[in-house]
């Protein structure tokens, strides 16, 4: 249980929702920030004015998986008020109280950095990474499926990067029945490929690996599908882009072309938000048990 611990709940969308269930039902105190809109009450909940709430009984700050953009603006889809996190809302906080955030950005580092909060990136996390990439997936599939006219058993996908994400894509579309290639730059990922019963291809060959694909996805954070890749593509292909913004594709070269190249951000919010927001809330119900035990130990 999480009993005793004050925790502000600054902005978010329909994910933040099962976070706010969860940590009800745990029995944390909670202040909702950027909610004034939401119809739906807590028990153990109240809503929130940022310029109006006393941070100095707060023990954590939850963000939405966005964090903050580059001013400090924290998104608020509840809400049609300016929330924004400072680092003088920060210095307020007690010493020992955490900041939680999917991702973060410069601006969010510092102000934790100069003001001595630690900063815990949810996202950077396998565990978080790994159950995400399940809707992910689900979320490809579905685009893969409104962007093209055939089946995607038989047709040929290449699957670039083989992290938490890329794994997971190629072992779902070989399970649709696909015929999946994958790209990847490290030996052990190349042998991964192999044991999966997949083809493996080194990156540096990546041009010779497109000719024949329907279906591109690329996870790699990178500049990869160049313009150079791109031209050696059959023109009917199809490009997914997971990678986070502004992806790994050249979009404006494959438009010049006439090949359909989508950036496909945030997939697990859109597609499947109650089980997102519980892969959150999970995980961060555990981090704020071990936040209360330390705070128990310390006094
Ligand atoms: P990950 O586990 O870190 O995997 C990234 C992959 O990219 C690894 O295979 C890595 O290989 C490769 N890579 C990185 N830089 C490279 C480079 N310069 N050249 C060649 N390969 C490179 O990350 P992940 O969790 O799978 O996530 C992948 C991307 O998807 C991230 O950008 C993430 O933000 C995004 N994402 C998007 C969605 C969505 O809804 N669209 C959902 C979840 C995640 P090495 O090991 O060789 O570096």
């Amino acid at each position: 249980m999480l009993t005793g611990l004050h925790i502000a709940i600054i902005g978010g969308d329909a994910r933040q929702l099962e976070v706010v269930r969860k940590l009800t039902e745990l029995d944390a105190k909670l202040s909702l920030i950027g909610f004034d809109q939401l119809d739906h009450g807590f028990t153990g909940a109240s809503k929130e004015q940022i310029d109006q709430l006393d941070f100095s009984d707060i023990d954590a700050l939850v963000l939405p998986v966005s964090g903050t953009n580059s001013e400090g603006h924290v998104e608020t889809i509840f809400s049609n008020e300016t929330v924004i996190l400072t680092k003088e809302i920060l210095a307020k906080t007690p010493n020992h109280c955490t900041v939680y955030s999917g991702i973060s950005n410069s601006y969010l580092d510092t102000i934790c950095k100069e003001g001595k909060r630690n900063l815990v990136k949810l996202f950077e996390r396998d565990d978080v990474a790994i159950l995400n990439s399940i809707p992910t997936v689900e979320g490809t599939i579905m685009m893969v499926i409104q962007h093209t006219d055939s089946t995607i058993h038989n047709s040929n996908v290449a699957v670039l990067g083989l992290g938490r994400v890329g794994m997971s894509v190629a072992r779902t579309f070989s399970a649709l029945g696909a015929k999946v290639k994958v790209g990847a730059r490290k030996s052990e990922h190349l042998a991964r490929v192999v044991e999966m019963g997949l083809e493996p291809f080194h990156l540096s060959e990546l041009e010779k690996h497109v000719t024949d694909s329907d279906v591109v996805i690329n996870t790699i954070p990178h500049q990869i599908v160049t313009s150079s890749v791109i031209s050696k593509m059959p023109t009917h292909t199809l490009i997914i882009d997971l990678a986070s913004k502004p992806g790994g594709t050249d979009f404006r070269y494959a438009e010049k072309r006439g090949i359909k190249a989508l950036l496909a951000p945030g997939l697990p919010g859109i597609v499947a938000p109650k089980t997102a927001g519980q892969i959150l809330a999970n995980v961060l119900s555990q981090l704020l048990l071990e936040l209360l035990n330390n705070r128990e130990e310390n006094k």
